[in-house]
């Protein structure tokens, strides 16, 4: 039998008593490695390595940092199709998206190392002005972090990460908190990480990789003094309890948690002339896409009552009726997903409009669209919530007066999304859409809201319990202003300065001086 083990810097180790093995859902089976709980004392180590670390890394030049980088997206790509199998193996996911994760996280790894070796990332602002002291300021990695690896997406939101990356461009050494479901891919990916940091002289314990199967490991990392800072993608459950525990610190830190999203539609009535048999396709692609396991998964569409929406319905439920179900990430998810969904189905007032009498494999999620009318929506806010899977409630609004309310009724999204084929109909929709601005971090115009692009002007957060602080993205090169501070230096000698804050600009990096954006020029 093999025997998975944590990485407490680059030293393999597995001395946790409680043990256990990741499951594969496409088979039903369990997979055959078998992986140790971080022990207490492997937590304390992993910390106490990064804490050491930081030190050295905190202050290690951009450039180095990008070398990093670079050379963590090498190595996983090193780990060729073993990771890929490991993966599929792991999550039930096909060999496309295990294809297409992959492209994305190394993607991300070298957009960070790009960013670095451009400089302007830590903001260098100068205020120097004749009688006045002599101001300058820039962000500051904030020290070691945890990272806690996402179920639904084994290599993007986990070990080598957005979170990940992020932070280890700022300059801040990484304890990841391997997901459970997918042990066996984190571990792969840790040695990749390992490997890099050997090979471009990172000092040891900036990267970790602690396994577990329950919440002892996250929780003892989060409390943990050194600690400070945490990034989280779930449910609204444990991220909520991760944010109490960073809360109830001696020293409290910020927990930057990605959680749950219904994602509205607003399917204007233009659309629903023209364009019905366009979007129902979309729409029941998008729905069903990663068996709906995606934060942006358009879990609400509301419009307006009138035929042509129940024609949009119909060909929605045909749309989705045709495609095939497809795999959850675990036995646990699926049998959650059945949970949330038979507390919907439990309530009265809806109309089921897909097909339920369907053959399904033990995994497998059957895709589901109910309708509903907007006063029951109103009145029963079991409806609201995120069913995680391939299920949407359809909302049939009296008029544009009842959509208002229930966009003001809704909770914090990661997403709105305005579907609109005639632009002098916006006018009309101007307020429900301002209003739809207030609760979400994106609002997009005539697409799908599953698919996040990685670049600097993505926001994949919004208000809670989208995220627990919209101000940050979890997406993007600007998710690396979650792990850094801004420190001033007043009066200082030149020299004394770091490089982005010197008179001479050593490395030639845009900043502010005076309130005015000074170009690069070299
Ligand atoms: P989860 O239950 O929130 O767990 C995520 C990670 O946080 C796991 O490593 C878990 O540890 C840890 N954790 C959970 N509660 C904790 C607590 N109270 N204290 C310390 N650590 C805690 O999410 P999941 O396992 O990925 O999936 C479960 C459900 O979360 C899904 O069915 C779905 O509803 C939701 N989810 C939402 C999104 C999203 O779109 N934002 C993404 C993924 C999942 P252990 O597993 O080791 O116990």
């Amino acid at each position: 039998m093999t025997t998975g083990k944590n990485y407490i810097g680059d030293v393999l180790s597995a001395k946790g008593k409680t043990t256990f093995k990741t499951i594969n859902p496409e088979e039903n089976s369990e997979n055959e490695t078998l992986f140790f709980e971080a022990s207490e004392d492997e937590i304390s180590q992993a910390v106490a390595l990064a804490e050491e670390a930081f030190k050295i890394y905190g202050t290690i030049e951009d450039v180095k940092k990008a070398d990093f980088l670079d050379a963590i997206a090498e190595e996983i790509e090193a780990l060729g199709e073993e990771l890929l199998a490991t993966y599929i193996q792991e999550s039930g996911l096909p060999a496309g998206r295990a294809n297409g994760e992959r492209s994305r996280t190394t993607g991300q790894l070298r957009a960070f190392a790009t960013m670095l070796r451009e400089g302007s990332w830590v903001e260098a602002i100068i205020n120097k002005t004749e009688g006045k002291p002599d101001i300058r300021r820039l962000q500051i990695p904030i020290g070691p972090v945890v990272i806690f690896g996402a179920s639904n997406f084994p290599l993007a939101f986990s070990t080598a990460g957005g979170d990940t990356a992020s932070a280890l461009a700022a300059g801040c050494p990484v304890v990841v908190k391997s997901h459970p479901l997918h042990a066996g891919t984190g571990e792969m990916v840790a040695s990749a990480v390992i490997k890099a940091a050997k090979r471009t002289g990172m000092p040891n314990g900036v990267f970790s990789n602690l396994n577990s199967s329950g919440i002892e490991v996250g929780v003892a990392l989060v409390e943990h003094p050194s600690i400070k800072a945490v990034g989280f993608t779930g449910s609204i459950k444990g991220g909520t309890a991760l944010c109490k525990i960073a809360a109830n610190r001696a020293i409290p830190i910020p927990v930057y948690a990605e959680m749950g999203s219904i994602n509205p539609v607003l399917v204007l009535p233009s659309v629903l002339k023209t364009e019905s048999e366009k979007w129902a396709k979309n729409y029941a692609a998008s729905i069903v896409a990663g068996t709906g396991q995606f934060c942006t998964n358009p879990g609400l569409i509301l419009g307006i009552k009138s035929n042509e929406l129940d024609y949009f319905i119909t060909i929605l439920a045909l749309e989705i009726d045709k495609l095939e179900p497809a795999c959850m990430l675990h036995p646990n998810i699926k049998k959650q997903y059945e949970t949330l969904k038979s507390e919907v189905l439990g309530q009265s007032g809806y109309t089921q409009q897909t097909t339920l009498n369907r053959e399904i494999k033990p995994n497998y999620a059957l895709q589901n669209v109910i309708t509903v009318d907007g006063d029951i929506f109103l009145k029963n806010k079991t409806f609201h919530k995120e069913v995680f899977g391939p299920f949407s409630v359809v909302v049939k609004c009296d008029d544009i007066e009842q959509l208002n309310e229930i966009i003001l009724d809704l909770e914090g999204q990661l997403t709105g999304t305005i579907l609109n084929a005639d632009l002098k109909e916006y006018g009309d929709f101007k307020e429900v859409i301002q209003n739809l601005k207030n609760k979400v971090g994106r609002l997009i115009f005539n697409n799908v809201p599953t698919g996040v692009e990685v670049c600097s002007g993505m926001t994949h957060g919004g208000p809670f319990p989208a995220s627990s602080d919209s101000k940050f993205t979890s997406v993007g090169l600007t998710a690396v202003k979650r792990w850094v501070r801004p420190v001033t230096f007043q009066d200082w000698p030149d020299e004394l300065l770091p490089q982005a804050l010197q008179d001479k600009n050593p490395l030639g990096i845009n900043r502010v001086v005076n309130d005015i954006v000074t170009q690069n020029t070299i």
